[in-house]
Order: C-alpha cells, then sequence, then structure tokens
C-alpha cells in the first residue's frame, strides 16, 4: 500500500496486535476501519470522541486519495474543539492520520494518558526525531 500523502511505500506496524500501515517518510499512519476503536479503553472519553467526528466542510486542505479504493477522502474534524482534521475514506476503508495526529487522539480518547499504546506511539515518533 502506497502513503496517501507522500506516495512511499508503507510498511505494517504491528501495535498492540493491531496491524496499522505506516509511512516511514511522512510518519503518518493508516488505521483500517474500527482499528482506532482499538486503541481507546472503554469509557466516557472513547465515545465522546467517536461521537465528536464530523465533516470538515471548511477546511481547504488538499484532499488525499484513499490508499485502498483511490477515491478521494473527506476531511474529518475530531473532537468538539475542531482543532483536529484527518482524512476519512468515504467508502469506509479506514483513517488517515498525519505524523503525531493519531497520539493527540488517542490521549484524548483515553482516560490514562500513560498507557501502553500512547507509550509505543510517543516512543515511536520520538526515536524518529532523534534520529535525524
Ligand atoms: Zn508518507
Ligand atoms: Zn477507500
Amino acid at each position: 500500500m502506497y502513503c496517501p500523502s507522500c506516495k512511499h511505500p508503507m510498511i505494517v506496524l504491528e501495535f498492540e496486535k493491531v496491524e496499522t500501515d505506516y509511512c516511514t517518510n511522512c510518519e503518518g499512519i493508516w488505521l483500517d476501519s474500527g482499528e482506532l476503536e482499538l486503541f481507546l479503553e472503554d469509557s466516557a472519553a472513547k465515545e465522546e470522541l467517536l461521537n465528536s467526528f464530523s465533516e470538515a466542510l471548511t477546511i481547504k486542505e488538499k484532499k488525499r486519495k484513499c490508499p485502498i479504493c483511490k477515491k478521494k477522502m473527506n476531511k474529518t474534524f475530531v473532537s468538539s474543539d475542531k482543532d483536529i482534521v484527518i482524512d476519512e475514506c468515504k467508502n469506509g476503508h479506514g483513517l488517515w492520520f498525519d505524523k503525531g495526529e493519531i497520539l493527540e487522539i488517542i490521549k484524548r480518547g483515553s482516560i490514562n494518558k500513560e498507557n501502553k499504546i500512547i507509550r509505543v506511539l510517543e516512543d515511536m515518533y520520538r526515536k524518529k526525531t532523534e534520529g535525524k
């Protein structure tokens, strides 16, 4: 699969038994539909986060194509503050997160801000930054 942002081939990265596609060039992550839910603890924060998704019609960012169906994806606001915008396949294939966005989103949807998946993602992004 190719990165919807920079077109580099993506590698499969496994977090907590969930397979994601990761771009080593721009450090974005693709999650198949339903995978984000697996990273969040069952809680009110999770419900709130998942219910906060809304189409970002006002955002003029360049549209990206879904790596699976190649159709242009929607821009979607996450969180009621509308300060994070992700790309969402209209056909329900999944979600694209630019570098660091997934970490921000999982933190908001989790009660424990130091949980395992957050630590793993933080480590991953930290290592990449130090290596430059
Ligand atoms: Zn990329
Ligand atoms: Zn698609």
